[in-house]
């Protein structure tokens, strides 16, 4: 856990090969904690990801992976899961340095990830077609699945490894090849995750990363005619421009977007362990989650009495270094994003909530380099406001409250989104009548911020398109052919449907 000095000049890594981009250009990625540039990052255009899409066309089509077992196809995706167990401190490091993380949070979150490769690797060989007993005379029929083919995977800041496996790992299992660009702010760790790729011994082209800006190479791969399927996480307005593209060609698509998730917190509820569950909701990470429970619906006979225990212990936070293990909230990934939640916070103000918590940039001295924004409340929110239904993806939280449970449902599902919703009850009738009426593609009862790579995770309505994690996913890699054979003696009446 300590920091790269001087400044790292990385690569993009296209057909198994180290390259420099054919700009010749290079970006800084800035350290959020200390708001200077710590590495240097490819500058990829078009012609980049012509060459990676090529790579990935020609690895899907002939040589080693082409024709490759899936048995043994698991066997490398096991053996890159052992990889990232063995170097978790490096990349840990890494990560924190680009992104801001916590070093606390890339430690447990890289002694989890080797998980997403075990368990994709153990389902490479078990995606079994089935024979139809099909209703006609002397035909055989049988489904088998196979890869959708070179899959571009398009990843934002905030939990650059993390979302990356989650496509990577299903998308291998399935047999593609894969084209990833990591976001422009946090390309490091993604670049340093092919070092274990190719140590692994996947062939060449299996993998490939370009690295740069959405305009200038995230447009030119979405619209590829070479590519056959984009996994795309990131905002609600660059997944529609990634859409759009990807119905040019009818290209398969998943999306991950983004969220304004509830937390509901009933009168019967545990007060302490629901404090805890809503300050992990909008505090850990920041904030900078797509799962951030950033309304807090609360019933109003326990509002004051919750609220006063919430902030008590949310005001104990310690802010700072994220590579110390002692600190609980780190910086704000990137200078816009950092603007951004300040002028939110305006907003909430000039719409009449009351700021009852933070509302402004952080003044310690341990935060003064980096983007720190005081972790935040506001009362008196209406969920019509903007702060209700628009994502900040920072740590601010408003807290409206309700009087009838029907109330509480109508208000948690009134936004575009529909991606998390917490639940904090004793009574189990509640529970399992709030996880059918919330229109959320994962409901959290009495714990928050979960998730597995068993389970199954995505977004209802505008938080996104398909599923990530869990057996399902591998069914977002693949397609479906139908295979009809005949031992008929003769072909019956060709004018007719047979
Ligand atoms: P973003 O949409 O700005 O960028 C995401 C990625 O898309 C980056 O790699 C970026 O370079 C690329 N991109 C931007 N414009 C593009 C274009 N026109 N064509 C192709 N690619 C383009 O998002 P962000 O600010 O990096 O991330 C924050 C957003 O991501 C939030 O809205 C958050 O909710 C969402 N998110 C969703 C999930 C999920 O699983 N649902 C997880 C994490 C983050």
């Amino acid at each position: 856990m300590s920091r790269i000095q001087p400044t790292k000049r990385y690569q993009c890594f296209i057909g198994g090969r180290w390259c420099e981009p054919a700009s010749g250009q290079h970006f800084e990625s800035i350290d959020p904690f200390l708001g200077k540039p710590w590495a240097l990052i490819p500058r990829c255009d078009g012609r980049d990801v012509d060459a990676a899409v090529a790579a990935a066309r020609t690895a899907l089509e002939r040589g080693e992976w082409a024709s490759m077992h899936p048995s043994r196809r698991g066997q490398l995706l096991r053996r890159l899961g052992e990889l990232i167990a063995r170097d978790a401190d490096r990349l840990a490091s890494v990560e924190v340095q680009d992104n801001g993380k916590l070093y606390a949070e890339m430690r447990g979150q890289l002694s989890y990830l080797p998980q997403w490769f075990h368990y994709f690797g153990g389902l490479a060989d078990k995606i079994e077609g089935s024979v139809i007993p099909i209703d006609k005379q002397d035909m055989f029929t049988f489904t088998s699945y196979e890869p959708v083919g070179v899959v571009a995977a398009i990843t934002p800041w905030n939990s650059p490894l993390m979302l990356a496996t989650w496509k990577l790992a299903p998308a291998l299992a399935a047999g593609c090849t894969i084209v990833i660009k990591p976001s422009e702010f946090t390309s490091a760790s993604t670049l340093e995750l092919m070092k274990l790729v190719e140590e692994a011994g996947f062939p060449a082209g299996v993998l490939n990363v370009v690295t740069g800006f959405g305009a200038e190479i995230g447009e030119p791969l979405t619209s590829h005619p070479g590519v056959d399927k984009i996994a795309f996480t990131g905002g609600e307005e660059s997944g529609r421009h990634v859409a759009h593209n990807a119905a040019q060609n009818f290209k398969r698509l998943t999306l991950e977007l983004g969220g304004k998730s509830a937390q509901l917190v009933f009168p019967d509820a545990d007060l302490d362990k629901s404090v805890k569950g809503v300050i992990s909701g909008i505090f850990a990470a920041t904030g900078q989650t797509c799962i951030a429970g950033s309304r807090l619906l609360i019933h109003e006979s326990i509002h004051d009495e919750f609220l006063d225990k919430f902030i008590a212990l949310a005001g104990t936070a310690r802010m700072g270094d994220p590579m110390s293990m002692e600190t609980q909230v780190g910086p704000i990934t990137t200078q816009r994003q950092f603007q951004r939640i300040l002028t939110c916070i305006e907003m909430a103000r000039a719409e009449g909530a009351e700021c009852v918590m933070g509302g402004r940039p952080a003044t310690r001295p341990e935060c003064a380099d980096g983007w720190f924004v005081e972790p935040t409340v506001f009362m008196n929110v209406s969920n019509s406001m903007r702060i209700a239904q628009e994502e900040v993806f920072g740590p601010v939280l408003s807290v409206i409250r309700f009087r009838e449970d029907d109330e509480a449902y109508a208000m948690a599902n009134d936004t575009p989104y529909g991606l998390g919703a917490g639940v904090w009850t004793t009574d189990q009738r509640r529970a399992f009548t709030a996880a059918k009426r919330l229109r959320a593609g994962t409901v959290w009862t009495n714990t928050y911020r979960s998730v597995s790579y068993m389970a199954p995770f995505g977004g209802f309505k505008n938080s996104g398109i398909g599923r990530e994690s869990g057996q399902e996913a591998i069914y977002e890699y693949l397609e479906t052919k139908c295979v009809w054979m005949s031992y008929e003696k003769d072909v019956p009446n060709p004018f007719v449907m047979r």
